[in-house]
Order: C-alpha cells, then sequence, then structure tokens
C-alpha cells in the first residue's frame, strides 16, 4: 500500500494549465453523476501551495457554491489547518475524488470515480505538491489500495512514485458524526504540520 498510480486511463497530459483543466472538467459529462448536480466542483486553493487534501466528493453546499469543503465539514477542516497554524487558501490545494456529486451524499461508485479520476490525476501531475492528505476512506482506496482500510492506514505516511508523501486520516465529516475521532485526526494532522515546516524550511 505504498503506490499512487498516477497514471491517467484518459490521457489529460497535453493539458499544460489548471486553468485549461478546470475548464475542460466543467464541461465533463463522463459519468451518471452529472446530470444529478448542479456543479461541477474543480477544486480550489493556492495553486503553488506544498500541501493538497483530497477528500470524497461535494456535498449539497459543495454543489450548490461549487466549492469544496463548503460546508460544516468544510469549516470543521479549517479550524484544524488553523490550530497547525495554515490557512485554506495560502497554504493548501483542496479537491475531491469525484467533481460532482454523489445523490443523497453517498459514497462515489468505482465506476463513477474511474471516469473522474483522470481530471485529479492530472490536477495533482500540474499543481505537484509535495504532501497530501487523503480526507478519508473513499479517498484511500481510490488513490492507494481499494482493500485499505482508514481506521488502520490513517496516520502513516505512504509515498507515491513521483515522490509525494501522502498521509490518510479521517474525513472531517466523519469527526462531526463521531467526536471520538477528534484525537486521532489531531495526532495524524500535527505530523502534517512536522513534515510541512521541514518542508518549507528546506
Ligand atoms: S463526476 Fe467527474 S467524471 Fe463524472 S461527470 Fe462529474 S466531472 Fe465528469
Amino acid at each position: 500500500m505504498n503506490k499512487v498510480p498516477y497514471s491517467a486511463e484518459h490521457d489529460l497530459s497535453c493539458i499544460g494549465s489548471l486553468d485549461e483543466l478546470k475548464e475542460m472538467a466543467l464541461a465533463c459529462s463522463r459519468c451518471g453523476l452529472r446530470a444529478e448536480c448542479s456543479n461541477v466542483v474543480f477544486g480550489e486553493g493556492n495553486p503553488t501551495a506544498r500541501l493538497m487534501l483530497i477528500g470524497e466528493g461535494p456535498g449539497a453546499e459543495e454543489d450548490r457554491l461549487g466549492r469544496p469543503f463548503a460546508g460544516k465539514a468544510g469549516q470543521l477542516l479549517d479550524q484544524i489547518l488553523g490550530a497547525i497554524g495554515l490557512e485554506r487558501f495560502e497554504h493548501t490545494y483542496i479537491a475531491n475524488v469525484v467533481k460532482c456529486r454523489p445523490p443523497g451524499n453517498r459514497a462515489p461508485r468505482p465506476e463513477e470515480a474511474r471516469q473522474c479520476l483522470p481530471w485529479l490525476y492530472r490536477q495533482i501531475e500540474l499543481l505537484s505538491p509535495s504532501l497530501i492528505v487523503l480526507l478519508g476512506g473513499t479517498a484511500l482506496q481510490n488513490l492507494v489500495d481499494p482493500h485499505a482500510k482508514i481506521t488502520k492506514a490513517r496516520g502513516q505516511w505512504l509515498h507515491s512514485k513521483s515522490g509525494i508523501k501522502i498521509i490518510p486520516t479521517y474525513h472531517p465529516a466523519a469527526l462531526l458524526r463521531d467526536p471520538g475521532k477528534k484525537r486521532p485526526v489531531w495526532e495524524d494532522f500535527q505530523k502534517v504540520r512536522d513534515e510541512y515546516i521541514s518542508i518549507v524550511n528546506g
């Protein structure tokens, strides 16, 4: 479980900028999710950030606004980032496994994720972050290992082929449902802070 499959099935390697990729993704209707959502939520943040956060998919508020992590889970994520001295728009870039909202907030189906992941893979290549935090089991299973369990994998550093350090932790929405997960997430984000500081300081 130490390899991220960054080979895009749909070849987007000719897309040379994030703006161009966004424009194309906003017009995507590769899977059935687009027919039921209001907005394609491409992702947002600082395109030069060393830290990227990847969640599962847009919820109702994210779909309405076209922005990732715009609801309660996003507010909690902002607080967590603030507690380690980071500000979302200055220090991070945030995206999801799928860019359109699965109805009823269900997890994306494997085929939906398969269709959408090439957008995310190219996004990662263009952003070229040093660190990625995978928020929740869906991100972990789609980007690292379909059989991985977030309960076991969280808090452990993984390495992509391209040298990105990756750490899975619980999704902020899981913390809202189960406050008992706050401590492990805090421990995980302390590791993120330490690694971030060491990267920024060279
Ligand atoms: S979820 Fe992804 S693949 Fe499906 S329509 Fe939206 S952008 Fe396209």
